[in-house]
């Protein structure tokens, strides 16, 4: 096949008319024999970056890849494109793997794709040595990173490629685009030399939404029922329990929804990918165990009904939508709970102070997103390092622009009765001292004698809410890990004291827009 270019390649094997962003250039980077670090979102063509060069070059190009279901498609697709191409991973006979290996050090395979763990055996290390190399694709690059979502200590390992055969052109690819990950894998992996290739990470037919969340399940109906009755989509929640139930709920209810979780029975799962693959009109509700891998180009819809813990999770997961290039949404419920709950997870949660302080920041940002009052997708991809010169006009603050209220005054008070309550309520008891109500727990308590009792009656309790929630989010509260008690810290006393201002925004009613909001 030498004779072919990468053109002739791209058109007579793969069928397509013409490359995708820097794919051409990435390609001819290996081609001559230069390293490369591919940073591109999921759907963007980083496959044909390493499979061109793989088929072009003389010798087995190795792939190595973390996820066993997607070596076997992709082979598979090759395969019946005509190229000599195979894997090796735990799921093939020993006779079946030998005629793999055999072919490879012969030289007669374009692509063999391999799972990390096996690639560092020293058999595999062995067969290497034998066998002509095109170059080594290392995919999901970033699971060599200790901050990253998704760490495999396999890859940790992978240096060694670079050492033993400093000849041969190594590609690292990974749809990441957290830059603290994206410098350690450059570094783990011994790529800071190599040409960096970044694409933008603008998904512009997504639309970004964030509602507040006040009856999740309704909510979720009534956004499905209004603008993708007859869709398939994802709905993200974050246990097994809430899982099943709202598969259960949007069943009777008419949708095809069907649940996926690591608790369910292995055939079970398989059969519930399968139907949302292939089938029409099919909802999977499912915890974050669902999606990695998953290539299907309609999913008109990501629903969470909770929130991920962080900016790269909500991008990836809300990225499994619209990779057709259509119209496609992304929906989220969100609430004061949401924001209690990871704040009190993270700090109850295993790990050294430097990690618990980077997940902070990184929930910070992802609360402080769902707070914003500018545009969504401008602070998305800002917070990747990407500038987006102009509001995108496909979000909600885009397209209906949120309000904002000077609440100095409230924010004293919503702090100050956190402390004269002794700081270790959360924010029903907190709201209802406020609101100077008569309940049990106050009279108990004697709340009703603090200073604070019944001097917020100006705002509704939903008001008060968010005024807790967006003090919270805003890390203007701090959340006892234990108890989920709200507490003072050092953000507060300059509000306290009135040396800081506050703004709030002013969340949205609720009302429902029809088929104003609806799909294009
Ligand atoms: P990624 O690995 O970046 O998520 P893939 O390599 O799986 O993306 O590619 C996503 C989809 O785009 C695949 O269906 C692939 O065949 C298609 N694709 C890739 N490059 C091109 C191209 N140049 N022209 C048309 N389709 C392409
Ligand atoms: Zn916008």
């Amino acid at each position: 096949m030498h004779h072919q270019t990468p053109e002739t390649t791209l058109k007579n094997i793969f069928g397509y008319e013409a490359f995708r962003g820097n794919q051409k250039e990435i390609i001819d980077n290996l081609l001559s024999g230069g390293d490369a670090l591919v940073l591109m979102p999921t759907g963007g063509g980083k496959s044909l970056c390493y499979q061109i060069p793989g088929i072009l070059r003389a010798g087995t190009a190795v792939v190595v890849s973390p996820l066993i279901a997607l070596m076997q498609d992709q082979v598979e697709s090759l395969r019946q494109n005509g190229v000599r191409a195979g894997y090796l991973n735990s799921s093939l006979s020993q006779a079946e793997a030998l005629q793999v290996e055999r072919a490879m050090v012969h030289g007669e395979m374009d692509l063999v794709y391999v799972a990390p763990e096996r690639l560092m055996t020293p058999r595999f290390q062995e067969l290497l040595g034998r066998t002509p190399l095109a170059l080594f694709a290392i995919d999901e690059a970033h699971c060599v990173s200790q901050w990253g979502h998704d760490f495999r200590p396999e890859y940790m390992q992978l240096a060694i490629l670079a050492e033993r055969f400093p000849q041969v052109p190594r590609i690292a690819l990974t749809a990441t685009a957290d830059p603290i990950v994206r410098e350690e894998m450059a570094e783990r992996l011994h790529l800071t030399q190599a040409k960096r290739f970044v694409s933008s990470f603008d998904r512009p037919n997504i639309r970004y939404r964030i509602v507040v969340k006040n009856t999740p399940k309704k909510q979720l109906l009534d956004f499905l029922e209004q603008e993708h009755n007859e869709d398939s989509g994802i709905v993200y929640c974050l246990s097994r329990k809430k899982v099943e139930s709202t598969a259960a709920w949007l069943s009777d209810k008419g949708f095809t929804a069907l649940p996926y979780h690591a608790g369910l029975p292995q055939q079970t799962r398989a059969e519930n990918q399968r139907r949302f693959i292939t089938d029409e009109q099919v909802i999977i509700v499912a915890t974050i165990a669902f999606g990695m891998g998953i290539d299907k180009p309609d999913v008109r819809f990501v629903a969470h009904l909770d929130l991920p813990k962080n900016l790269e999770s909500y991008y990836q997961e809300t990225g499994r939508a619209g990779r057709d290039g259509l119209p496609a949404d992304a929906w989220m419920a969100y609430s004061l709970g949401d924001a209690v709950f990871l704040r009190q997870m993270l700090d109850s949660s295993e790990g050294s102070e430097q990690f618990k302080r980077i997940q902070h920041q990184k929930l910070n940002a992802m609360l402080g997103f769902c707070e914003i009052t500018g545009c969504r997708r401008q602070a998305l991809l800002a917070y990747f390092g990407e500038t987006l010169e102009t509001p995108c006009g496909n979000c909600d603050t885009c397209l209906s622009p949120v309000a904002t209220w000077e609440g100095t005054t409230e924010a004293q008070k919503a702090l100050s009765c956190i402390y004269r309550t002794g700081q270790r309520y959360g924010a029903g008891h907190l709201i209802d001292v406020l609101l100077g109500k008569g309940t049990d727990k106050i009279e108990l308590c004697g709340h009703d004698c603090v200073s604070t009792f019944g001097i917020g009656k100006e705002l509704s309790e939903a008001e008060w809410r968010s005024v807790y929630r967006q003090l919270v989010a805003g890390g203007l509260i701090s959340v006892n890990a234990q108890t989920g008690g709200f507490c003072l810290n050092e953000k507060s006393m300059p509000v306290l004291k009135g040396q800081e201002q506050v703004r709030f925004r002013k969340d949205p009613t609720p009302t429902r827009k029809g088929k104003q909001a609806s799909r294009r």
